[in-house]
């Protein structure tokens, strides 16, 4: 990818924040990558995350082993089928190679993975060191898959070229360059759709899809929970696109509207309302009266069952208060599921959040402290200030919350547990109540028996 084309991936016009910018502020663009930048992960850490879900592709990490080894099998994302996307192909770049070039290795490597097995595509992605020796990415890959007669679609996406919001852009512009519109589907219905962002973490994706499914509406392509490589390469055929809680992949949606007029909408399945929302957005882009009647009639019959699953655990609920300290979007996608099952946020992390999205945050929370920090010590000082009930976050902080002696309930991607649509609520309720109540508290929070000795 030429510097200017990476440099265009930093000026989003799809992006409602940047809009709003004057035009001194538009030219500067995106915030730019800061020394420290990766240390949450990196761009082509964020590439990964992106296309790895593929699960029928290969995925071929063109670097020293690390790269493949920090990035592999780090989140939950889950197939319904090919396990292929679970092999960590990488070339293994030794000492050698670095001072004479990887190129061959990179082709003889692709080529044997071919080989072996037979996938429809295989992706490629660059590193800091296969960037800074100068390998050409893009003229291997072009061989080898005139070799193989595999498309080999080339990611370059070296760690060091920013954070990992950038490598999801860097992402989503290889498939509109390389991939989507190569494959010409034969069935295609007025109803098809794609998601974008959705990355079937803990299965969460297929507790949406039976409600699509019952409305008539068919999953063209999934961007990339549980896809398969033609399905995305035919997403070109949708007639809408929803944007699930990712607006480092706003770009795509648009690439989509401006080469092929697929209209989209962002959404969310985390939450009653937003579940609803998202249902009621498809109807609404597809332009089809009687899906927009059968979409309401269905948000009424799944509405009136959530709520008399969810009556017991809102009663125990509502009016506690939580801290949320999570990466990008679902900073703001669970503060509406929070605030369905009545818990008010009185914090919220905005620390990987894009621009947008902490608009978003301060659209939703209004006062609510927005934490900018995330050391444990920060956390749980915001924790004691607020009065918060429990810290809703990703795995690495649950043992800051346990030395707090604060319930702790795990949000992230590395989770197991599936929450978007109206089951996954229910799920979410039933965890909530269970780390709330959990009798520990009480018991942990008690003075120490030595500690009581001397007060008597
Ligand atoms: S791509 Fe660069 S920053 Fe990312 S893991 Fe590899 S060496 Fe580290």
């Amino acid at each position: 990818m030429a510097a200017t084309e990476r440099a265009a991936l930093f000026t989003e016009a799809a992006c409602d924040h940047n809009n709003a910018k004057s035009a001194k502020a538009r030219k500067a663009g995106c915030p730019k990558p800061k020394p420290g930048g990766t240390s949450g992960g990196c761009t082509f850490d964020g590439a990964m995350i992106t296309l790895v879900p593929i699960a029928d592709s290969a995925h071929i990490v063109h670097g020293p082993i690390a790269c493949a080894g920090n990035s592999w099998d780090g989140r939950g994302s889950l197939s319904s089928g090919p396990t292929l996307f679970r092999h960590g192909f990488t070339t293994d770049m030794t000492e050698n190679d670095v001072v004479l070039g990887g190129e061959q290795r990179l082709f003889d490597t692709i080529c044997e993975v071919v080989e072996r097995y037979a996938p429809p595509a295989a992706f490629v992605y660059s590193t800091c060191v296969t960037a800074m020796i100068g390998d050409d990415l893009e003229a291997v890959c072009a061989a080898a898959a005139e070799r193989t007669g595999v498309p080999v679609i080339p990611v370059e996406a070296p760690g060091f070229a920013g954070n990992k919001n950038l490598g999801n852009k860097i992402a989503g512009q290889a498939l509109l360059d390389h991939v989507i519109g190569t494959v010409e589907p034969d069935d295609v219905t007025d109803l098809d759709v794609n998601l974008i962002g959705e990355f079937n973490i803990a299965g969460e994706l297929w507790d949406v899809v039976p409600l699509l499914t019952r409305l008539g509406i068919r999953l063209r392509a999934c961007i990339s929970g549980d896809a398969r490589y033609r399905d995305i390469a035919a997403a070109h055929r949708a007639k809408a696109t929803m944007v699930v809680c990712s607006r480092a992949l706003l770009g795509l949606a648009r690439g989509l509207e401006e080469r092929y007029g697929i209209p989209w909408f962002e959404g969310s399945f985390y939450g009653v309302s937003a579940m609803g929302d998202s249902l009621r957005g498809f109807a609404r882009l597809l332009g089809d009266d009687d899906l927009s009647r059968r979409t309401e009639e269905l948000i009424a019959v799944e509405e009136a069952a959530v709520e008399t699953a969810l009556a017991p655990y809102r009663a125990r609920l509502t009016g506690r208060k939580a801290v949320l300290y999570t990466g990008g979007v679902k900073s703001w996608s669970i503060v509406s599921a929070l605030q369905d099952l009545g818990i008010e946020v009185v914090g919220s992390g905005i620390t990987k959040s894009s621009d947008g999205d902490v608009d978003k945050i301060r659209e939703l929370l209004g006062d609510a402290k927005m934490i900018s920090e995330g050391s444990p010590r920060e956390l749980l000082r915001v924790a004691e200030e607020t009065g918060a009930d429990i810290l809703v976050a990703g795995g690495r902080n649950q043992y800051t919350a346990i030395k707090g002696r604060l319930p702790f309930l795990d949000i992230n991607q590395e989770r197991h547990i599936p929450y978007a649509g109206y089951t996954g609520m229910v799920e979410f309720a039933r965890r909530l109540d269970m780390a709330i109540g959990s009798p520990v508290w009480e018991q942990v929070r008690r003075p120490a028996p030595w500690d009581l000795v001397g007060a008597h």
